[in-house]
């Protein structure tokens, strides 16, 4: 039987990138950015104040200074008298700003947040900690040269790459792309995945099953998680377990950039989504992968080259599959850097009982004791029990090889949300 890994491998080595396509910032997040971000501006773009204050020449403090004026945030101070000065200056106590804008010897300027720094100056005494006497400033304390400047460039400098390719673009990559002037960015082309359910007992989630009937939900559990991994998913609809209408409607989900069938893909007398994948011209590798739950998986990619996944049937299996298979496929799809969940130690709060031969994937919700993570292994995990997706924060791995662990067990565990 073919090992998780081996199956990942094999998927992800069947990927390539999507198109990029170009669009407006806010509409970026979530998206998955196709080349590197690079500065084509210096961030912050001048020297400027990191404080409200006065700036200085660190050599001229202590000492008292003249006040030559006030530069606001959105001042030019080379360019004449300021904004804040011309607020400033019906009142009789400001200062002429003397138009200049330089920081001459024994001259302070006051400043604020943001303020371009005034030529000459090197420091900013912060307004606490200076008397100001409105024309002239006593400062009792030195400052070293640098002190409360922020310096063009110190954070971004023209021609770093502030944001590289493959990056999952969040809110605090946003923010930086605004900063630097991105109003549009190029990103991965979001892939459509086209969802075939397959059985005869399925019914939508909006009618009432009759007798023997059961609700289709794995495709709205599907859907939900391609959304997720940054897909949009298209409902093909629920195919018989009849091989003529089943290889009809994966025809219809053909022109997606992936095609998932769930159901089918066992050993069963009605299982033929085998033969219709041969129908449609797909070559399929049908699998058993070692794993618990989630055995029995098919992929294959189309003449045209679009992968197809046959999922299983158990809600929980299907689910499973796809967070182990399908997530990293469409991430890969849309070129991220990062495709697999972050792995973290995990100690299991109950005994769980198991033979070798299969890894088992493990429901769990996380607490933080101190600083370990302590697994609570929801009690139910049979492959068709849904309630075991509730609040689910890890899977947590038990490997192939092992028999049952008891609690207070160190395990691997793939962490589905932040704890
Ligand atoms: P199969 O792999 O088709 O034999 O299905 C295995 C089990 O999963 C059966 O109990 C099916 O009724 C159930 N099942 C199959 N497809 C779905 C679906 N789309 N939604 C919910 N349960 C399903
Ligand atoms: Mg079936």
């Amino acid at each position: 039987m073919l090992s998780v890994a081996d199956a990942s491998a094999r998927i992800l080595a069947a990927m390539s990138p999507l198109s990029a396509e170009l669009v407006a910032l806010d509409e970026a997040w979530s998206r998955v950015l196709a080349e590197d971000a690079i500065a084509r501006r210096n961030l912050p773009p001048h020297d400027n104040s990191a404080m409200d204050g006065f700036a200085v020449r660190a050599a001229d403090i202590p000492g008292t200074l003249s006040v030559a004026g006030t530069i606001a945030a959105g001042d030019v101070p080379q360019e004449g008298p300021n904004r804040a000065d011309r607020v400033a200056s019906a009142d009789k106590s400001a200062p002429d700003a003397g138009g200049d804008g330089l920081a001459e010897a024994g001259i302070a300027w006051r400043i604020m947040t943001g303020a371009p720094m005034p030529p000459g100056a090197d420091a900013v005494v912060i307004r606490e900690e200076a008397d100001d006497r409105g024309h002239e400033v006593a400062i009792e304390q030195g400052a070293a040269v640098g002190a409360h400047v922020r310096y063009a460039g110190e954070d971004i400098a023209i021609g770093e790459v502030a944001v590289p390719a493959g990056t999952l673009l969040r809110a605090g990559e946003i923010a930086l792309l605004a900063a630097l002037g991105n109003a549009a960015v190029r990103v991965r082309r979001r892939p459509v995945v086209a969802i075939l359910s397959t059985g005869d007992e399925l019914v939508g989630v909006d009618v009432p099953p009759r007798p023997g009937q059961i609700v289709n939900s794995n495709a709205n559990g599907l859907a939900a998680q391609i959304r997720e991994a940054g897909g949009r998913p298209v409902n093909v609809g629920i195919a018989p377990d009849q091989l003529e209408s089943l290889s009809a409607m994966l025809r219809g989900g053909m022109t997606a950039d992936v095609l998932l069938t769930s159901g089918g893909v066992s050993v069963g007398d009605f299982d033929y989504v085998k033969e219709a994948f041969r129908r449609v011209g797909v070559s399929m590798d049908f699998w058993k992968v070692a794993m618990k739950p989630g055995k029995p998986l098919a992929f294959g990619v189309s003449d045209s080259g679009l992968p197809v996944f046959g999922l299983p049937g158990n809600p929980v299996s299907s689910m499973t599959a796809f967070e182990l298979f399908v997530r990293p496929a469409l991430l890969t799809l849309q070129g991220c850097a990062q495709v697999k969940r972050p792995r973290v130690h995990v100690v299991i709060g109950s005994d769980y009982n198991k033979r070798p031969g299969r890894a088992h994937f493990l429901r769990a919700r996380l607490e933080r004791r101190q600083d370990t993570l302590v697994a609570h292994i929801h009690p139910k995990q049979g492959s068709a029990m849904l309630s075991s997706m509730v609040g689910v924060d890890a899977l947590v791995e038990v490997a192939r090889d092992a028999g049952s662990v008891s609690a207070g067990t160190q395990l691997p565990a793939l962490l589905l949300s932040a704890v």
